[in-house]
């Protein structure tokens, strides 16, 4: 199921069935597996809600053919929604405030988009203001708001989660994944607790962000540099539902770090640091789980790698950690 083995249309249509590959450095007696969605054709997990959310939104008539597709985002949601709104007829704007990564606004423009930049002062909640301002000028547009939409979730409850489960033939003891918009591990966690009740959810964040107040927990604001998950403000994250949650790890940048790093030299993954922060917490359940700690369905740790470390070499990806966090 990870190989794509007969010539296809379109580059849709090699989205998703990424592979699932044992993490090496696991305590005895459980497996951990994680899922490289650097293999998406845009290289990140943002692919799958490009495809999925657009494709729907077209089909409810949310927007037609040669209509726009308008998204505050500053990342790999901006590539994900460009191939596929190219793919699908449509027009592609994205509203970034103006300090965000400049390959990824490069990448986006290369697939056709339009970059609006907002000021940086502003923040995201300027961004998402412009894009709805924008949305409103023109006759057929759509903010797909991946923040506030369960297309988001659905898009990994219908592609992302039965993959993994098809390929453990349903041996998923936990499932452990970074939240951003939290649309990946809301859409795994609602599929597995389908398969079984039992199963172990854990969410990672960076230490600083502040997830864990929502499930009850202590938190310290704080910045972090691990990018592409965490919140400051979880009122905005409103995919998030602690009521499927057992767990958030907060991470502290410098392990994400030594991890991403680890992962490069011994075990052979170009992954960035939302995948090292994810690797701690899945290696941190399965000591859970191997001391006895915590009683799962099945020893197996399933976690998410989101993207590659390729976007992030002009940041200093590999060097130390102060070269990195600079
Ligand atoms: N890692 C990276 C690098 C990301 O860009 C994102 C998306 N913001 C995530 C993890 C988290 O994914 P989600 O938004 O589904 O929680």
């Amino acid at each position: 199921m990870t190989t794509h083995e007969r010539p296809v249309d379109s580059v849709l249509e090699t989205i998703g069935r990424t592979p699932l590959v044992r993490v090496q450095d696991a305590p005895e007696g459980v497996r951990i597996y994680a899922k490289l969605e650097s293999f998406n054709p845009g290289a990140s997990v943002k692919d799958r809600i490009g495809q999925y959310m657009l494709e729907r939104m077209l089909e409810r008539g949310d927007v037609s053919p040669g209509g726009t597709v308008i998204e505050p985002t500053a990342g790999n949601t901006g590539i994900g929604f460009a191939i596929a709104a190219q793919q699908l007829g449509l027009d592609a704007i994205f509203v970034v405030p103006e300090r965000f990564s400049v390959e990824k606004q490069q990448l986006m423009a290369a697939l056709g988009a339009e970059i609006v930049n907002t000021p940086t002062e502003d923040g995201m909640g300027g961004a998402i203001e412009r894009a709805h301002e924008l949305a409103a000028e023109l006759d057929d547009a759509v903010v797909p708001q991946q923040f506030s939409n369960p297309l988001n979730v659905e898009a990994h409850y219908a592609t992302t989660a039965p993959e993994i489960y098809e390929a453990l033939d349903g041996e998923v003891g936990a499932v452990v994944a970074g939240c951003g918009t939290a649309g990946t591990l809301m859409g795994l966690a609602r599929y597995a607790l389908e398969q079984d009740s039992d199963t172990y959810v854990g969410a990672v964040e960076p230490e600083g962000s502040l997830y864990g107040e929502v499930i009850g927990e202590d938190r310290e604001e704080n910045e972090y540099k691990i990018e592409g998950i965490g919140t400051h403000d979880p009122e905005t994250n409103e995919l998030f539902d602690p009521e499927l949650v057992d767990a958030v790890y907060p991470i502290a940048d410098e392990d994400a770090h030594d991890e991403l790093k680890r992962l490069a030299r011994e075990e052979g993954h170009l992954v960035a640091s939302s995948a090292g922060a994810a690797s701690v917490a899945a290696k941190r359940v399965a000591n859970e789980i191997a001391s006895g700690d915590l009683a799962v369905p099945h020893d197996t740790v399933v976690t998410i790698f989101p993207d590659s470390s390729e976007r992030y070499l002009s940041k200093g990806i590999y060097g130390s950690f102060e070269e990195w966090t600079s």
